[in-house]
């Protein structure tokens, strides 16, 4: 694999154990745990492996909303999030979350990137972020292929080493896009 292969390769997420897959909250937990009304609580997340926890959030309870605080990087955020009820046939109310993103009402919501949202929303900007990557691996093979000629091969009055140079390039792009199109295969798949 060329040299610019590893840079992904490294970090690729595995598809299961990954602390990071594990930052969901289901709204159907929170009510058996009778945390959807005024209070404050903490939630955990574990490694499903070890058991050891990972990370946590603080909330803050209402009966029509939550607020999350988390912390990102180091930064502290906050989230605030509507609940919503629909009425059960066999009586009671089923809660749900808003998503701060689309408004959809939903039982799980998603810790991708810092922000809560919702399946379809994380995938959204999951699938816009890695075009955005892969159209910008696009762009700089396109500008090293308009110096060469067709098929890659070396105008008249290009030196040499420039030559290399410019072709041991295309290769790294060509392992990039290759690697970056795996890692957004395997984000995507997981939230599929
Ligand atoms: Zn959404």
């Amino acid at each position: 694999m060329a040299k610019g292969g590893s840079r992904f390769g490294a970090g690729r997420p595995g598809r299961h154990g990954k602390a990071e897959h594990c930052r969901s909250i289901d709204v159907r937990r929170f009510q058996r745990e009778d945390m959807l009304k005024p209070g404050s609580w903490s939630w955990v997340w574990r490694d499903s492996e070890t058991g050891e926890v990972v990370s946590s959030i603080g909330i803050i309870g209402a009966a029509t909303h939550m607020i999350l605080a988390y912390a990102i990087d180091g930064e502290s955020m906050r989230a605030h999030i509507d609940i919503t009820r629909t009425p059960c046939n066999m009586g009671g109310a089923r809660a749900w979350f808003r998503c701060p993103r689309c408004r959809g009402r939903v039982a799980k919501l998603y810790l991708r990137g810092g922000r809560f949202a919702c399946r379809g929303c994380q995938r959204l900007a999951y699938a816009s972020q890695s075009e955005d990557l892969l159209g910008r691996l696009w762009r700089q093979q396109a500008k090293i292929e308009a110096k060469l000629a067709p098929n890659w091969q070396r105008p008249k009055h290009m030196h040499q080493r420039t030559y290399e140079r410019l072709k041991r390039r295309l290769w790294e792009l060509e392992a990039e896009r290759e690697d970056a199109f795996a890692l957004a295969a395997s984000k995507l798949g997981w939230l599929l």
